[in-house]
Protein backbone atom coordinates (compact mmCIF):
# COMPACT_ATOMS: atom_id res chain seq x y z
CA UNK A 1 0.00 0.00 0.00
CA UNK A 2 2.95 2.89 0.47
CA UNK A 3 4.57 1.03 -2.03
CA UNK A 4 5.90 4.43 -4.27
CA UNK A 5 5.03 6.90 -2.17
CA UNK A 6 7.71 9.69 -1.08
CA UNK A 7 8.49 10.17 2.48
CA UNK A 8 10.42 13.37 3.87
CA UNK A 9 11.99 12.62 7.13
CA UNK A 10 13.95 15.51 8.33
CA UNK A 11 16.65 15.29 10.64
CA UNK A 12 17.18 11.71 9.13
CA UNK A 13 20.99 11.80 9.14
CA UNK A 14 21.45 10.23 12.54
CA UNK A 15 19.75 8.73 14.99
CA UNK A 16 15.65 8.24 15.24
CA UNK A 17 15.00 9.94 11.84
CA UNK A 18 17.38 7.21 9.95
CA UNK A 19 15.45 4.64 12.13
CA UNK A 20 12.03 5.49 10.44
CA UNK A 21 13.61 6.03 6.69
CA UNK A 22 14.52 2.63 7.11
CA UNK A 23 11.39 1.27 8.15
CA UNK A 24 9.77 3.42 5.47
CA UNK A 25 11.93 2.26 2.42
CA UNK A 26 11.63 -1.29 3.76
CA UNK A 27 7.66 -0.56 2.93
CA UNK A 28 8.73 0.45 -0.99
CA UNK A 29 8.63 4.27 0.28
CA UNK A 30 11.08 6.79 -1.35
CA UNK A 31 12.76 8.46 0.45
CA UNK A 32 14.37 12.22 0.84
CA UNK A 33 17.14 13.01 3.74
CA UNK A 34 17.46 15.41 5.83
CA UNK A 35 20.58 17.04 8.09
CA UNK A 36 23.61 17.24 8.66
CA UNK A 37 27.21 14.96 8.95
CA UNK A 38 27.78 12.00 7.25
CA UNK A 39 25.13 11.83 4.02
CA UNK A 40 26.54 9.23 2.02
CA UNK A 41 26.67 6.48 5.03
CA UNK A 42 22.79 6.86 5.70
CA UNK A 43 21.90 7.33 1.46
CA UNK A 44 23.80 4.36 1.06
CA UNK A 45 21.64 2.57 3.23
CA UNK A 46 18.45 3.54 2.23
CA UNK A 47 19.21 3.03 -1.21
CA UNK A 48 20.19 -0.47 -0.39
CA UNK A 49 16.52 -1.31 0.02
CA UNK A 50 15.52 -1.05 -3.34
CA UNK A 51 14.00 2.41 -3.39
CA UNK A 52 14.60 6.16 -4.77
CA UNK A 53 16.63 8.00 -2.53
CA UNK A 54 17.40 11.31 -2.23
CA UNK A 55 18.64 14.22 -0.34
CA UNK A 56 18.13 17.82 0.69
CA UNK A 57 20.43 20.06 3.56
CA UNK A 58 18.02 22.60 4.57
CA UNK A 59 18.53 23.93 7.76
CA UNK A 60 15.23 22.98 9.73
CA UNK A 61 16.00 26.55 11.88
CA UNK A 62 16.00 28.45 8.50
CA UNK A 63 11.99 29.31 6.73
CA UNK A 64 13.33 29.44 2.90
CA UNK A 65 15.45 26.73 3.42
CA UNK A 66 12.87 24.47 4.05
CA UNK A 67 11.03 25.91 1.07
CA UNK A 68 13.56 25.67 -1.04
CA UNK A 69 13.48 21.62 0.17
CA UNK A 70 9.67 21.50 -0.40
CA UNK A 71 10.06 22.36 -4.06
CA UNK A 72 13.30 20.29 -4.81
CA UNK A 73 10.53 17.06 -3.48
CA UNK A 74 7.64 18.71 -5.68
CA UNK A 75 10.52 18.33 -8.68
CA UNK A 76 12.19 15.06 -8.37
CA UNK A 77 9.78 13.11 -6.71
CA UNK A 78 6.44 14.57 -7.44
CA UNK A 79 5.23 16.01 -3.91
CA UNK A 80 5.56 14.49 -0.31
CA UNK A 81 2.91 11.77 1.18
CA UNK A 82 4.88 11.53 4.12
CA UNK A 83 5.93 13.75 5.92
CA UNK A 84 7.98 13.01 9.27
CA UNK A 85 8.97 15.78 11.55
CA UNK A 86 12.32 14.60 13.52
CA UNK A 87 14.79 17.04 13.02
CA UNK A 88 15.57 18.45 17.11
CA UNK A 89 17.92 19.40 18.83
CA UNK A 90 18.25 19.78 22.98
CA UNK A 91 20.45 21.84 25.28
CA UNK A 92 20.33 21.37 28.84
CA UNK A 93 20.76 24.15 31.65
CA UNK A 94 18.51 26.36 34.05
CA UNK A 95 16.25 28.66 32.71
CA UNK A 96 18.10 31.96 34.90
CA UNK A 97 21.29 30.46 32.49
CA UNK A 98 19.44 29.33 29.65
CA UNK A 99 21.40 31.00 26.36
CA UNK A 100 19.14 32.99 24.37
CA UNK A 101 20.38 31.86 20.65
CA UNK A 102 19.99 27.71 22.41
CA UNK A 103 16.35 28.36 22.98
CA UNK A 104 15.56 30.51 19.88
CA UNK A 105 17.85 27.35 18.04
CA UNK A 106 15.34 24.61 20.04
CA UNK A 107 12.04 26.33 19.19
CA UNK A 108 12.82 26.93 15.29
CA UNK A 109 14.52 23.24 14.57
CA UNK A 110 11.86 21.74 17.48
CA UNK A 111 8.78 23.65 16.50
CA UNK A 112 8.32 26.10 14.15
CA UNK A 113 10.04 24.21 11.28
CA UNK A 114 7.25 21.27 11.62
CA UNK A 115 4.51 24.66 11.05
CA UNK A 116 6.87 25.37 7.69
CA UNK A 117 6.86 21.89 6.13
CA UNK A 118 3.27 21.38 7.17
CA UNK A 119 2.07 24.47 5.33
CA UNK A 120 3.91 23.42 1.73
CA UNK A 121 3.05 20.15 2.11
CA UNK A 122 -0.47 19.81 2.97
CA UNK A 123 -1.83 21.12 0.11
CA UNK A 124 -0.20 18.75 -2.09
CA UNK A 125 -1.63 15.63 -0.07
CA UNK A 126 -5.22 17.19 -0.09
CA UNK A 127 -5.01 17.34 -3.90
CA UNK A 128 -3.87 13.69 -4.40
CA UNK A 129 -6.17 12.32 -2.00
CA UNK A 130 -3.63 11.08 0.57
CA UNK A 131 -1.15 11.72 3.53
CA UNK A 132 0.53 11.08 6.80
CA UNK A 133 1.94 14.02 8.90
CA UNK A 134 4.16 12.41 11.84
CA UNK A 135 5.55 14.71 14.42
CA UNK A 136 8.45 13.12 16.32
CA UNK A 137 7.99 15.01 19.65
CA UNK A 138 8.89 13.26 23.09
CA UNK A 139 7.55 12.35 26.99
CA UNK A 140 8.88 15.69 27.09
CA UNK A 141 5.85 16.81 25.26
CA UNK A 142 3.69 15.05 27.88
CA UNK A 143 5.92 15.87 31.00
CA UNK A 144 8.71 18.06 31.98
CA UNK A 145 12.03 17.78 33.40
CA UNK A 146 14.27 20.23 34.68
CA UNK A 147 16.65 22.03 32.67
CA UNK A 148 14.94 21.56 29.64
CA UNK A 149 12.88 24.19 29.46
CA UNK A 150 13.21 25.65 25.74
CA UNK A 151 12.68 21.53 24.77
CA UNK A 152 9.78 21.06 26.72
CA UNK A 153 8.10 24.27 25.58
CA UNK A 154 8.46 23.55 21.82
CA UNK A 155 7.13 19.10 22.47
CA UNK A 156 4.71 20.51 24.21
CA UNK A 157 3.72 23.22 21.57
CA UNK A 158 4.27 20.60 19.00
CA UNK A 159 1.78 18.44 20.77
CA UNK A 160 -0.66 21.03 20.37
CA UNK A 161 0.18 22.01 17.31
CA UNK A 162 -0.28 18.04 15.91
CA UNK A 163 -3.85 18.69 17.38
CA UNK A 164 -5.28 21.32 16.03
CA UNK A 165 -4.11 20.17 12.30
CA UNK A 166 -5.17 16.66 12.98
CA UNK A 167 -8.77 18.72 13.52
CA UNK A 168 -8.31 21.04 10.93
CA UNK A 169 -8.34 17.68 8.31
CA UNK A 170 -10.10 14.85 10.46
CA UNK A 171 -12.44 15.00 7.63
CA UNK A 172 -9.48 14.61 5.15
CA UNK A 173 -8.12 11.41 3.97
CA UNK A 174 -4.44 13.05 5.41
CA UNK A 175 -3.60 12.14 9.43
CA UNK A 176 -1.71 14.19 11.38
CA UNK A 177 -0.11 12.62 14.78
CA UNK A 178 3.13 12.81 17.15
CA UNK A 179 4.69 10.10 18.54
CA UNK A 180 6.41 10.30 22.32
CA UNK A 181 9.71 8.83 22.74
CA UNK A 182 11.14 8.44 26.13
CA UNK A 183 15.31 7.60 26.22
CA UNK A 184 16.22 6.49 22.84
CA UNK A 185 20.30 5.86 22.90
CA UNK A 186 20.88 7.98 20.09
CA UNK A 187 23.72 10.63 19.87
CA UNK A 188 21.67 13.76 21.53
CA UNK A 189 21.23 11.49 24.33
CA UNK A 190 25.00 10.17 24.32
CA UNK A 191 25.90 13.68 24.76
CA UNK A 192 23.27 13.79 28.37
CA UNK A 193 25.01 10.19 29.35
CA UNK A 194 28.34 11.64 28.81
CA UNK A 195 27.32 14.91 30.96
CA UNK A 196 26.00 12.48 33.89
CA UNK A 197 29.10 10.06 33.58
CA UNK A 198 31.33 13.32 34.33
CA UNK A 199 29.22 14.98 36.78
CA UNK A 200 29.00 11.41 39.04
CA UNK A 201 32.29 9.94 38.38
CA UNK A 202 30.85 6.77 37.02
CA UNK A 203 31.50 4.79 34.04
CA UNK A 204 29.60 4.61 30.82
CA UNK A 205 27.12 1.21 31.45
CA UNK A 206 26.60 3.50 35.09
CA UNK A 207 25.78 6.59 33.51
CA UNK A 208 23.38 5.16 31.76
CA UNK A 209 21.58 2.64 34.18
CA UNK A 210 21.15 6.18 36.05
CA UNK A 211 19.54 7.74 33.53
CA UNK A 212 16.74 5.05 32.98
CA UNK A 213 16.49 4.25 36.54
CA UNK A 214 15.31 7.78 37.41
CA UNK A 215 12.62 7.80 34.45
CA UNK A 216 11.95 5.15 32.65
CA UNK A 217 10.80 1.43 34.42
CA UNK A 218 11.49 -0.89 31.83
CA UNK A 219 15.43 0.44 32.09
CA UNK A 220 15.23 -0.49 28.82
CA UNK A 221 16.09 2.57 25.62
CA UNK A 222 13.31 2.47 23.38
CA UNK A 223 14.99 1.91 19.68
CA UNK A 224 14.93 3.85 17.02
CA UNK A 225 13.66 0.56 15.15
CA UNK A 226 10.70 -0.07 17.21
CA UNK A 227 9.72 3.93 16.44
CA UNK A 228 9.69 3.69 12.80
CA UNK A 229 7.60 0.72 13.04
CA UNK A 230 5.60 2.87 14.40
CA UNK A 231 5.62 5.32 11.78
CA UNK A 232 5.18 2.55 9.26
CA UNK A 233 1.74 1.48 11.31
CA UNK A 234 0.87 5.03 11.34
CA UNK A 235 0.78 5.27 7.68
CA UNK A 236 -1.24 1.86 7.30
CA UNK A 237 -5.02 1.69 6.29
CA UNK A 238 -5.39 0.54 9.99
CA UNK A 239 -4.30 3.49 11.25
CA UNK A 240 -6.71 5.76 8.83
CA UNK A 241 -8.85 6.49 12.28
CA UNK A 242 -5.88 7.66 14.80
CA UNK A 243 -5.82 11.30 14.29
CA UNK A 244 -4.40 14.03 16.68
CA UNK A 245 -2.50 11.96 18.96
CA UNK A 246 0.52 12.07 21.16
CA UNK A 247 1.61 8.20 21.04
CA UNK A 248 4.00 6.77 23.91
CA UNK A 249 6.51 4.84 23.37
CA UNK A 250 8.31 5.34 26.58
CA UNK A 251 8.94 2.20 28.54
CA UNK A 252 6.30 3.20 31.56
CA UNK A 253 7.50 6.65 31.55
CA UNK A 254 4.65 8.76 31.72
CA UNK A 255 1.88 6.59 33.03
CA UNK A 256 4.00 6.86 36.39
P1 LIG B 1 20.11 12.91 16.74
O1 LIG B 1 20.97 14.00 17.30
O2 LIG B 1 20.65 11.53 16.62
O3 LIG B 1 19.58 13.32 15.30
C1 LIG B 1 19.09 14.61 15.04
C2 LIG B 1 19.01 14.80 13.56
O4 LIG B 1 18.57 16.14 13.31
C3 LIG B 1 20.37 14.66 12.85
O5 LIG B 1 20.17 14.07 11.58
C4 LIG B 1 20.84 16.11 12.70
O6 LIG B 1 21.74 16.29 11.63
C5 LIG B 1 19.50 16.77 12.44
N1 LIG B 1 19.51 18.20 12.71
C6 LIG B 1 19.89 18.86 13.83
N2 LIG B 1 19.76 20.18 13.64
C7 LIG B 1 19.28 20.35 12.37
C8 LIG B 1 18.95 21.48 11.60
N3 LIG B 1 19.09 22.73 12.06
N4 LIG B 1 18.50 21.28 10.34
C9 LIG B 1 18.37 20.03 9.83
N5 LIG B 1 18.68 18.93 10.52
C10 LIG B 1 19.12 19.09 11.78
O7 LIG B 1 18.77 12.97 17.62
P2 LIG B 1 17.62 11.90 17.87
O8 LIG B 1 17.74 11.45 19.27
O9 LIG B 1 17.55 10.90 16.77
O10 LIG B 1 16.34 12.86 17.83
C11 LIG B 1 15.41 12.89 16.77
C12 LIG B 1 14.11 13.49 17.28
O11 LIG B 1 13.56 12.66 18.29
C13 LIG B 1 14.28 14.88 17.90
O12 LIG B 1 13.19 15.69 17.55
C14 LIG B 1 14.27 14.57 19.38
O13 LIG B 1 13.85 15.68 20.13
C15 LIG B 1 13.29 13.43 19.44
N6 LIG B 1 13.40 12.61 20.63
C16 LIG B 1 14.56 11.96 20.94
C17 LIG B 1 14.62 11.18 22.09
C18 LIG B 1 15.85 10.42 22.50
O14 LIG B 1 15.87 9.87 23.61
N7 LIG B 1 16.88 10.34 21.68
C19 LIG B 1 13.51 11.07 22.92
C20 LIG B 1 12.35 11.75 22.58
C21 LIG B 1 12.30 12.50 21.43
Amino acid sequence: MLKGKTALVTGSTSGIGLGIALSLARQGVNIVLNGFGDVEGPKAEVAALGVKVGYHGADMSKPEQIAEMMSYIDREFGGCDVLVNNAGIQHVAPVQDFPVERWDAIIAINLSSAFHTTRLALPGMLARGWGRIINLASVHGLVASAQKSAYVAAKHGLVGFTKAVALETATSPVTVNAICPGWVLTPLVQKQVDARAAADGVDDAEAKRRLLAEKQPSLQFTTPEQLGELAVFLCSDAAANVRGQAWSLDGGWTAQ
